[in-house]
């Protein structure tokens, strides 16, 4: 930038224009982009996208979005379309509810980086806060539930119900069975979904009173507890005859309810699951909110997504890990029991930690409230006349209106939302509404203003005694023990303290892109315009959201060049299933629906295989070269082998091998010569964008990961969107919904995920992303991204076999180091160096994929030559120790490779033959700043022999060392 004292006397426009965000996205400064560009002999940004990028797949005019705008204006602009939401009071409920989120977790967890920076916990010993939480989050549900193991979160209530459908035809013993039963009373939008999923698998979906449950042969069914309609029903006779019919009875549970009825564990439920989003977790227009699942411990192989387990560590210290099957999933493939990968981490914590600030005490006063408040509502309908459809309930009623629209016109003027459904009418009560809001309720629903008091004194409670809980919950001392502000305080910050997220290093994470979160982006995110509305609020309500999602859509069809963006997937494997039905259902539409072949490379990213599955589809694996690229002629003979029934090719561009494949066009001209549809795996888009476009290199539908190329932050795990761009030609076929219709979207495909739009409230993010680069700064930031990449090889490269490259030995966005040969001669394995890393100060890129022994960086545009250096030096470092080891210098199983990473116990009992400065300060950087991890390197074997799901009791912490 010009000096401040040359732009006297410049236009005044000039001043008011900004590029500032542009470089504070941006890691290198100017002249380190020009240091950068002569180490790799090249001339400029221009002449590294033309060496590293095929021609044929440039695009030869700029991106037509806007130019960048600053920080302020983009905020000021965002604050007007905001403003066009309307506030008002939610009494719809559907799974969602107000709530209250403790300004404790608002600010220190919601909004803080620390937290929503980190990556999902594959390096355990550096994420043991997250992994804390989590297992507060497991607990809290199993206790909730009643259940005896619960699986970290899923991505909503109402794929979490379709998940639980699919484990009960899995675990089911009544095998003959393809039908599946579902209560006519639960949510229309867990309905849609788990229609959606069933018809894909080939399932039937029988829909009904729940009294007929058990008159259909099923291998499973699924009951609501409390009903859409707010009624408490005794499960128990109906989930008893399920079990005798050898049915899976799966319950979708309101998890405030439970703090006053009897468990659904206590039934003899097997699955429970619903959704944790008002456990402090604002509605946000329907997401990010996680989904809780809970099963009995026979299931526990059977789980979908996620496990967070308890293990040791080399001391014998208790250490918290990944469990099981879903610590690698990328390596189960269509053996794979569902495609979870990113699934709402975030808001599970946030979730575990309101249920620690509230405890058990503070639960029941808050269940109790919303419950009696009901009641009063209700003994008003009653009192007026008014024919209730529920005889029992916890905080939903359901009555017959007398004059509907009088109801309508009342609530619209207090700014009441209701549920309407033909003649009836429903309201639930919250945490968040007070006796006024009560009383005006009321009003409302009646037109006449009652006492409170007094109908608080003649109600009485319509929960029978026999469905109160009576068991206890949330005993475990960690719900208990964070009673005041400052001691909650302090637990947060304890936690964040043990976990390494983008406030401390870069993540070089291949395949994830963990790029900067920048602040500006954050911060509409919890602005009550866009936190406080309800997915099913009235149309003129969400015109703010609407805008600013038009917008969005609108950039992003410029910038991958289809024709249509559907918002609806919450993550980039929803996205996968959603883009493969739209293939499917247009095969259909023209008479071709026998196609089923889905064409998978073998480097594809697990969640391909798993979703092609899920879509009902046979995966064929496509080989790949020496090179790491789609070897096109086992392509070609398998395309023209199965053309008859080949649907689709799922590839992923740039490939997961971080390469410009140069065949691509050719690639997908094959598909097609053959009948099939491309589908392109967006997560490698931050390579393309300013660059090249999916749509217009052939492909036909893409997910975008907005939460990694478009700086939605991974919040240790999620939240993610994985919206799809389709061509012209798929557009009638992407996800409708049951409840609200999704704007511009004729046809009523069935749903993929609960919410309309996804989760709205994290799309500000992505827009502001793109408004604040604009035009020239997503450009800028692929190629800085590019050079950042190549730099990376060029510096590694003497010390370690770079794996694959393209043109001109050029990589794309991310490289894959070669770690085998040094495993082989000196038994140092890609595990020890991840961990070396830690004591380096560094988060390992991504180990072992796509290729077993390697690991694949990725720097991203954010990261600074300053870190990018660090990062090298402590990599060559490595390699130097490796040697040490090689010439005996070093103990083949006493060295600091083996016994990385080192913790502050270490030093309090050093008994290691190299000397303490070696193990814990082995860089400048660390003696700066040490971040340090506080659990020694954690046995996956010993916890997955020894599964332990729940909080350990405090015992079990004592005498640790
Ligand atoms: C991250 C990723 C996915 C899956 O996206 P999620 O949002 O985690 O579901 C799919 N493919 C590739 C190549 C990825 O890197």
């Amino acid at each position: 930038m010009a000096d401040t004292l040359s732009l006297k006397g410049a236009p005044l426009q000039q001043l008011q224009q900004s590029d500032d965000f542009v470089r504070r996205h941006l890691g290198p400064r100017e002249d380190e982009i020009q240091e950068m560009l002569e180490e790799l002999k090249l001339s400029s940004l221009d002449d590294l996208v033309d060496k590293a990028v095929p021609h044929k797949i440039q695009i030869n005019a700029p991106l037509a979005v806007e130019e960048s705008r600053s920080e302020a204006e983009t905020l000021k602009y965002l604050k007007s379309l905001a403003d066009k939401n309307v506030i008002a009071k939610s009494y719809i409920g559907m799974g969602y509810y107000d709530t209250i989120t403790p300004t404790v977790i608002l600010r220190n967890v919601l909004e803080n980086p620390g937290w929503y920076t980190a990556y999902t916990p594959y390096q355990p010993e550096i994420a043991q806060g997250r992994l804390e939480a989590i297992l507060n989050f497991q607990q809290m549900t199993m206790d909730l539930t009643g259940m005896e193991l619960a699986s970290a979160s899923l991505l909503d209530e109402a794929t979490a119900a379709a998940e639980a459908m699919a484990l009960a035809k899995r675990s089911s013993k009544n095998k003959k069975s393809n039908s599946f039963f579902v209560d006519e009373k639960v949510f229309p939008q867990t309905l849609d979904v788990v229609q959606t999923r069933a018809e894909h698998y080939g399932w039937d979906v029988i829909v009904g009173p729940v009294t007929e449950a058990t008159s259909h042969d099923v291998f499973g069914a699924l009951l609501q507890y409390t009903d859409v309609n707010g009624q408490v029903t005794d499960l128990e006779p109906i989930i008893s005859k399920l079990h005798d019919n050898k049915a899976i009875a799966c319950v979708g549970a309101d998890i405030m309810s439970l703090v006053m009825l009897k468990a659904p564990g206590e039934m003899g439920a097997d699955v429970v699951f619903g959704s944790a989003q008002r456990f402090g977790v604002p509605m946000g227009f329907g997401g990010p909110h996680a989904a809780f699942f809970a099963t009995r411990d026979a299931f526990k192989r059977s789980l979908p997504g996620r496990i967070i387990g308890v293990s040791v560590d080399t001391r014998g210290n208790q250490a918290m890990r990944m469990a099981m099957q879903t610590r690698e999933q990328h390596i189960r493939r269509e053996k794979a029991t569902s495609n979870i990968c990113t699934a709402q981490v975030l808001l599970a914590n946030i979730a575990g930690f309101y249920a620690v600030y509230h405890g058990k005490k503070g639960l029941t006063t808050i269940a109790n409230r919303i419950h009696r408040y009901t009641t009063i509502v209700a003994k008003a309908l009653q009192n007026a006349g008014l024919e209730l459809v529920n005889d029992s309930w916890f905080d939903t009623v359901t009555f017959k209106a007398k004059d509907m629209d009088a109801v309508q016109d009342r609530a619209k003027a207090a700014l009441v939302n209701l549920r309407y459904d033909g003649d009836k009418v429903s309201f639930s009560i919250d945490e968040a509404k007070n006796q006024t809001d009560i009383e005006e309720l009321i009003e409302v629903l009646t037109g006449a203003k009652a006492d409170v008091l007094e109908l608080d004194s003649e109600a009485k409670s319509s929960i029978p005694a026999s469905l109160e809980r009576t068991s206890d919950f949330l005993t475990h001392p960690t719900f208990n023990d964070y009673y005041s502000e400052t001691d909650m305080l302090r637990y947060l910050k304890r936690l964040e303290n043990k976990d390494f997220s983008l406030a401390h290093g870069m993540i070089p994470l291949g395949s994830c892109t963990m790029k900067l979160n920048a602040t500006s982006e954050m911060i509409p995110v919890t602005w009550p315009e866009f936190a406080n509305i309800h997915p099913f609020a009235p149309e003129e309500q969400t015109t703010g959201y609407l805008d600013m999602i038009k917008e969005l859509e609108a950039d992003l069809v410029e910038i991958t060049g289809y024709d249509f963006v559907s918002m609806q997937p919450n993550s980039g494997a929803q996205g996968e299933y959603a883009g493969l039905l739209a293939i499917k259902k247009y095969f259909e539409s023209i008479g071709e629906e026998h196609r089923n072949i889905c064409l998978i490379p073998s480097s594809a990213h697990g969640t391909n295989p798993a979703s092609a599955q899920m879509a009902g589809m046979k995966v064929v694996i496509v080989k790949c070269d020496e090179k790491g690229n789609v070897d096109v002629e086992d392509l070609e003979a398998k395309a023209v082998e199965l053309k008859d029934n080949l649907a689709a090719l799922m590839v992923t561009y740039p490939s997961t091998h971080g390469v410009f494949e140069e065949e691509i066009k050719h690639i997908c001209q094959i598909v097609h010569d053959n009948g099939g549809q491309v589908y392109m795996d967006g997560a490698n888009m931050n390579a393309q964008v300013g660059i090249s476009k999916p749509g217009e290199i052939g492909s036909d539908v893409s997910h975008l990961n907005l939460h990694k190329t478009f700086a939605i932050p991974h919040g240790g795990g999620g939240p993610g969107m994985g919206p799809i761009g389709v061509k012209k030609h798929l557009a009638p076929f992407v996800s409708g919904h049951a409840v609200r219709k999704v704007h511009s979207v004729e046809a009523r495909d069935g749903a993929v995920s609960a919410a309309p739009y996804g989760s709205g409230m994290i799309l500000p993010i992505s827009w502001a992303y793109i408004k604040m680069l604009g035009r020239e700064g997503l450009r800028k930031s692929t190629e800085v991204a590019l050079l950042n990449a190549n730099y990376l090889k060029n510096k590694l490269a003497p010390h370690y076999p770079v794996l694959y490259m393209g043109r001109n030995d050029k990589v794309a966005h991310e490289c894959i180091i070669d770690l085998r040969q040094i495993k082989a001669e000196t038994g140092i394995s890609e595990v020890d160096f991840a961990k070396r890393l830690m004591d380096y100060g560094f988060h390992a890129p991504t180990m072992s994929f796509p290729v077993a022994g390697t690991f694949m960086i990725e720097p991203t545009e954010s990261e600074s030559k300053y870190e990018l250096d660090r990062f090298i030096n402590a990599m060559v470092s490595i390699r130097q120790e490796v040697e040490k080891v090689r010439s005996g210098e070093w103990d083949a199983e006493n060295n600091p490779l083996k016994n990385a990473p080192h913790t502050q116990s270490d030093i309090r009992n050093w008994d290691k033959p190299y000397s303490i400065t070696e193990a814990v300060y082995p860089s400048p950087s660390t003696i700066e700043s040490k971040f340090w991890p506080t659990v020694n390197r954690i046995d996956d074997v010993y916890g997955d022999r020894n599964l332990i799901c729940s909080c350990p009791s405090i015992e079990s912490y004592q005498d640790q060392d």
